[in-house]
Protein backbone atom coordinates (compact mmCIF):
# COMPACT_ATOMS: atom_id res chain seq x y z
CA UNK A 1 0.00 0.00 0.00
CA UNK A 2 1.70 3.34 -0.94
CA UNK A 3 1.93 5.85 1.58
CA UNK A 4 -0.30 8.87 1.10
CA UNK A 5 1.28 12.17 1.90
CA UNK A 6 0.15 15.93 1.03
CA UNK A 7 -0.28 15.27 -2.75
CA UNK A 8 -2.87 13.21 -2.11
CA UNK A 9 -5.16 15.75 -0.63
CA UNK A 10 -4.33 17.82 -3.50
CA UNK A 11 -6.09 15.24 -5.41
CA UNK A 12 -8.70 14.80 -3.81
CA UNK A 13 -9.59 18.20 -4.58
CA UNK A 14 -9.34 17.59 -8.22
CA UNK A 15 -11.47 14.83 -7.66
CA UNK A 16 -14.28 16.49 -5.30
CA UNK A 17 -14.81 18.98 -8.65
CA UNK A 18 -14.44 15.68 -11.33
CA UNK A 19 -17.16 14.20 -9.25
CA UNK A 20 -19.30 17.34 -8.90
CA UNK A 21 -19.44 17.21 -13.06
CA UNK A 22 -20.27 13.10 -12.99
CA UNK A 23 -23.33 13.83 -10.72
CA UNK A 24 -24.92 16.00 -13.32
CA UNK A 25 -23.81 13.37 -15.84
CA UNK A 26 -25.08 10.50 -13.77
CA UNK A 27 -28.44 12.86 -12.71
CA UNK A 28 -29.01 12.87 -16.72
CA UNK A 29 -28.63 9.19 -17.01
CA UNK A 30 -30.42 7.86 -14.21
CA UNK A 31 -33.38 10.40 -15.17
CA UNK A 32 -32.90 8.38 -18.72
CA UNK A 33 -31.74 5.46 -18.29
CA UNK A 34 -33.58 3.47 -14.75
CA UNK A 35 -36.75 3.48 -15.86
CA UNK A 36 -35.63 1.92 -19.50
CA UNK A 37 -33.86 -0.92 -16.88
CA UNK A 38 -36.90 -0.85 -14.69
CA UNK A 39 -39.61 -2.01 -17.68
CA UNK A 40 -37.01 -4.38 -19.47
CA UNK A 41 -34.96 -6.43 -16.75
CA UNK A 42 -33.08 -8.12 -19.27
CA UNK A 43 -29.09 -7.66 -19.09
CA UNK A 44 -27.71 -6.65 -22.49
CA UNK A 45 -23.79 -6.84 -22.49
CA UNK A 46 -22.73 -10.13 -24.07
CA UNK A 47 -20.05 -10.50 -21.83
CA UNK A 48 -22.75 -10.71 -18.95
CA UNK A 49 -24.39 -13.74 -20.54
CA UNK A 50 -21.52 -15.96 -19.45
CA UNK A 51 -22.05 -15.38 -15.59
CA UNK A 52 -24.49 -18.17 -13.63
CA UNK A 53 -27.64 -18.31 -14.25
CA UNK A 54 -29.58 -15.31 -11.98
CA UNK A 55 -32.22 -16.51 -10.13
CA UNK A 56 -35.06 -14.13 -10.55
CA UNK A 57 -37.22 -13.29 -7.68
CA UNK A 58 -39.63 -10.64 -7.08
CA UNK A 59 -38.78 -7.20 -7.48
CA UNK A 60 -37.63 -5.84 -4.26
CA UNK A 61 -38.46 -2.35 -2.35
CA UNK A 62 -38.26 -0.15 -4.92
CA UNK A 63 -35.42 2.81 -4.26
CA UNK A 64 -36.29 5.14 -1.83
CA UNK A 65 -34.26 8.01 -2.94
CA UNK A 66 -36.23 11.26 -1.20
CA UNK A 67 -34.38 13.71 -3.85
CA UNK A 68 -32.07 13.68 -6.37
CA UNK A 69 -28.80 15.08 -7.22
CA UNK A 70 -29.64 18.19 -6.05
CA UNK A 71 -27.80 21.22 -4.08
CA UNK A 72 -27.75 19.11 -0.54
CA UNK A 73 -26.70 15.78 -2.34
CA UNK A 74 -23.79 17.86 -4.27
CA UNK A 75 -23.00 18.90 -0.40
CA UNK A 76 -22.49 15.40 0.64
CA UNK A 77 -20.33 14.04 -2.33
CA UNK A 78 -18.13 17.24 -1.67
CA UNK A 79 -18.17 16.04 2.63
CA UNK A 80 -17.67 12.41 2.13
CA UNK A 81 -14.26 13.16 0.06
CA UNK A 82 -12.96 14.40 3.31
CA UNK A 83 -9.54 12.35 3.88
CA UNK A 84 -10.13 12.26 7.77
CA UNK A 85 -13.04 10.37 7.79
CA UNK A 86 -12.10 7.80 5.51
CA UNK A 87 -8.91 6.44 5.99
CA UNK A 88 -8.93 2.98 4.17
CA UNK A 89 -10.81 4.61 1.28
CA UNK A 90 -7.62 7.24 0.20
CA UNK A 91 -5.57 3.87 -1.02
CA UNK A 92 -8.58 3.42 -3.69
CA UNK A 93 -9.83 7.02 -4.29
CA UNK A 94 -9.40 7.19 -7.89
CA UNK A 95 -10.51 3.68 -8.28
CA UNK A 96 -14.06 4.32 -6.40
CA UNK A 97 -14.93 7.40 -8.96
CA UNK A 98 -16.06 6.06 -12.49
CA UNK A 99 -16.86 8.16 -14.88
CA UNK A 100 -20.45 6.69 -15.63
CA UNK A 101 -21.89 6.06 -12.52
CA UNK A 102 -24.53 2.59 -12.23
CA UNK A 103 -27.90 4.00 -10.59
CA UNK A 104 -27.15 1.71 -7.54
CA UNK A 105 -29.75 0.21 -5.14
CA UNK A 106 -28.61 -2.42 -2.71
CA UNK A 107 -24.86 -3.20 -0.87
CA UNK A 108 -25.06 -6.94 -0.37
CA UNK A 109 -22.28 -7.92 1.95
CA UNK A 110 -21.00 -11.58 2.04
CA UNK A 111 -17.54 -13.44 3.44
CA UNK A 112 -15.38 -15.54 1.54
CA UNK A 113 -16.28 -18.60 3.85
CA UNK A 114 -12.21 -19.30 3.63
CA UNK A 115 -9.54 -18.42 5.80
CA UNK A 116 -8.25 -16.53 3.11
CA UNK A 117 -7.70 -14.82 -0.05
CA UNK A 118 -8.05 -11.89 -1.78
CA UNK A 119 -9.49 -10.16 -5.21
CA UNK A 120 -6.91 -11.94 -7.45
CA UNK A 121 -7.74 -15.39 -5.99
CA UNK A 122 -11.12 -14.77 -6.19
CA UNK A 123 -11.23 -13.88 -9.36
CA UNK A 124 -9.19 -17.02 -10.88
CA UNK A 125 -11.73 -19.23 -8.82
CA UNK A 126 -14.81 -17.69 -10.51
CA UNK A 127 -13.26 -17.68 -14.06
CA UNK A 128 -12.86 -21.71 -13.13
CA UNK A 129 -16.22 -21.81 -12.73
CA UNK A 130 -16.95 -19.97 -16.25
CA UNK A 131 -17.72 -16.75 -14.66
CA UNK A 132 -16.50 -13.74 -16.91
CA UNK A 133 -14.14 -13.06 -13.79
CA UNK A 134 -14.44 -11.60 -9.86
CA UNK A 135 -18.24 -11.16 -8.98
CA UNK A 136 -17.85 -8.97 -6.25
CA UNK A 137 -17.29 -5.03 -6.84
CA UNK A 138 -15.10 -5.23 -3.40
CA UNK A 139 -13.27 -7.73 -1.30
CA UNK A 140 -11.89 -6.41 2.36
CA UNK A 141 -9.01 -8.40 3.16
CA UNK A 142 -8.31 -9.99 6.51
CA UNK A 143 -4.11 -9.32 6.13
CA UNK A 144 -3.04 -12.74 4.73
CA UNK A 145 -3.54 -12.88 1.37
CA UNK A 146 -3.84 -9.23 1.35
CA UNK A 147 -3.72 -6.30 4.29
CA UNK A 148 -5.87 -6.17 7.04
CA UNK A 149 -8.77 -4.23 6.06
CA UNK A 150 -7.78 -3.74 2.50
CA UNK A 151 -9.83 -2.61 0.44
CA UNK A 152 -9.91 -4.35 -3.31
CA UNK A 153 -11.61 -3.17 -6.23
CA UNK A 154 -12.84 -5.24 -8.88
CA UNK A 155 -13.18 -4.91 -12.17
CA UNK A 156 -17.29 -5.06 -12.28
CA UNK A 157 -17.26 -1.64 -10.24
CA UNK A 158 -14.82 -0.18 -12.15
CA UNK A 159 -16.61 -0.84 -15.60
CA UNK A 160 -19.81 -0.64 -13.23
CA UNK A 161 -21.38 -3.85 -14.68
CA UNK A 162 -23.33 -5.98 -13.50
CA UNK A 163 -22.20 -8.61 -10.61
CA UNK A 164 -22.41 -11.76 -10.23
CA UNK A 165 -22.37 -12.25 -6.55
CA UNK A 166 -26.06 -12.96 -4.88
CA UNK A 167 -27.75 -15.39 -7.20
CA UNK A 168 -31.13 -13.02 -8.10
CA UNK A 169 -31.04 -10.75 -10.69
CA UNK A 170 -32.05 -8.03 -8.63
CA UNK A 171 -29.26 -7.79 -6.32
CA UNK A 172 -27.13 -8.58 -8.82
CA UNK A 173 -27.91 -5.66 -11.26
CA UNK A 174 -28.91 -2.81 -8.79
CA UNK A 175 -26.53 -4.24 -5.97
CA UNK A 176 -23.19 -3.71 -5.03
CA UNK A 177 -21.35 -6.83 -3.88
CA UNK A 178 -18.81 -6.50 -0.90
CA UNK A 179 -17.29 -9.50 0.59
CA UNK A 180 -15.09 -9.82 3.56
CA UNK A 181 -12.05 -12.35 3.66
CA UNK A 182 -12.70 -14.70 6.48
CA UNK A 183 -15.24 -17.26 7.60
CA UNK A 184 -17.57 -15.60 10.14
CA UNK A 185 -19.54 -18.59 10.62
CA UNK A 186 -16.84 -19.64 13.39
CA UNK A 187 -15.42 -16.12 13.78
CA UNK A 188 -16.04 -12.29 13.65
CA UNK A 189 -13.87 -10.38 11.04
CA UNK A 190 -10.85 -8.06 12.70
CA UNK A 191 -11.52 -5.00 13.86
CA UNK A 192 -9.73 -3.44 10.17
CA UNK A 193 -11.99 -4.90 8.39
CA UNK A 194 -14.67 -3.85 9.98
CA UNK A 195 -13.60 -0.30 10.08
CA UNK A 196 -13.22 -0.57 6.72
CA UNK A 197 -15.82 -1.88 5.24
CA UNK A 198 -18.30 1.02 7.55
CA UNK A 199 -15.77 3.46 5.37
CA UNK A 200 -16.79 2.20 2.44
CA UNK A 201 -20.68 1.35 2.66
CA UNK A 202 -20.37 5.04 4.18
CA UNK A 203 -19.36 6.33 1.00
CA UNK A 204 -21.36 4.54 -1.09
CA UNK A 205 -24.87 5.43 0.95
CA UNK A 206 -24.16 9.28 0.89
CA UNK A 207 -22.95 9.10 -3.15
CA UNK A 208 -25.85 6.73 -4.37
CA UNK A 209 -28.12 7.89 -1.89
CA UNK A 210 -28.68 4.43 -0.94
CA UNK A 211 -30.99 4.54 2.01
CA UNK A 212 -29.39 2.11 5.44
CA UNK A 213 -32.73 -0.52 5.29
CA UNK A 214 -31.44 -1.28 1.71
CA UNK A 215 -27.65 -2.80 2.54
CA UNK A 216 -28.62 -6.40 3.28
CA UNK A 217 -26.75 -9.52 4.08
CA UNK A 218 -26.51 -12.62 1.61
CA UNK A 219 -28.47 -14.97 3.71
CA UNK A 220 -31.29 -12.11 3.79
CA UNK A 221 -32.41 -13.46 0.49
CA UNK A 222 -30.58 -16.71 -0.35
CA UNK A 223 -30.70 -19.77 1.02
CA UNK A 224 -27.20 -19.60 2.30
CA UNK A 225 -25.01 -18.84 5.34
CA UNK A 226 -23.05 -16.20 4.20
CA UNK A 227 -21.79 -14.23 5.51
CA UNK A 228 -21.49 -16.12 8.57
CA UNK A 229 -23.56 -15.96 12.05
CA UNK A 230 -20.86 -13.97 13.72
CA UNK A 231 -21.06 -10.94 11.23
CA UNK A 232 -21.63 -7.88 12.95
CA UNK A 233 -24.60 -6.40 10.64
CA UNK A 234 -26.14 -4.12 12.84
CA UNK A 235 -22.62 -2.55 14.00
CA UNK A 236 -21.57 -2.60 10.50
CA UNK A 237 -24.73 -0.50 9.31
CA UNK A 238 -24.55 1.61 12.48
CA UNK A 239 -21.19 2.74 12.23
CA UNK A 240 -21.81 3.72 8.37
CA UNK A 241 -24.49 5.54 9.40
CA UNK A 242 -22.44 7.67 12.15
CA UNK A 243 -19.63 8.24 9.41
CA UNK A 244 -22.45 9.04 6.76
CA UNK A 245 -23.90 11.81 8.77
CA UNK A 246 -20.39 13.11 10.15
CA UNK A 247 -19.70 13.54 6.21
CA UNK A 248 -23.38 15.63 5.81
ZN1 LIG B 1 -22.47 -14.48 -0.16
Amino acid sequence: MRPCGPPCVATFTDDVLKELLMRRAALLGLLFALPVALVSCAPAAPVEMRDPPYVRLPEPAPPQHTALMTGPAVAASQAVSKASLFPALLPIRKQLIVSTPFPWRYVVLHHSATPNGNASEFDAQHRRKGWDGLGYDFVIGNGHDSGDGEIEVGYRWRGQLQGAHAGNFVYNRYGIGICLVGNFETAAPSARQISATAELLAYLLVKFRIPPQNVTMHRTFRDTACPGKRFPFSQLVAEAQRIAAKAR
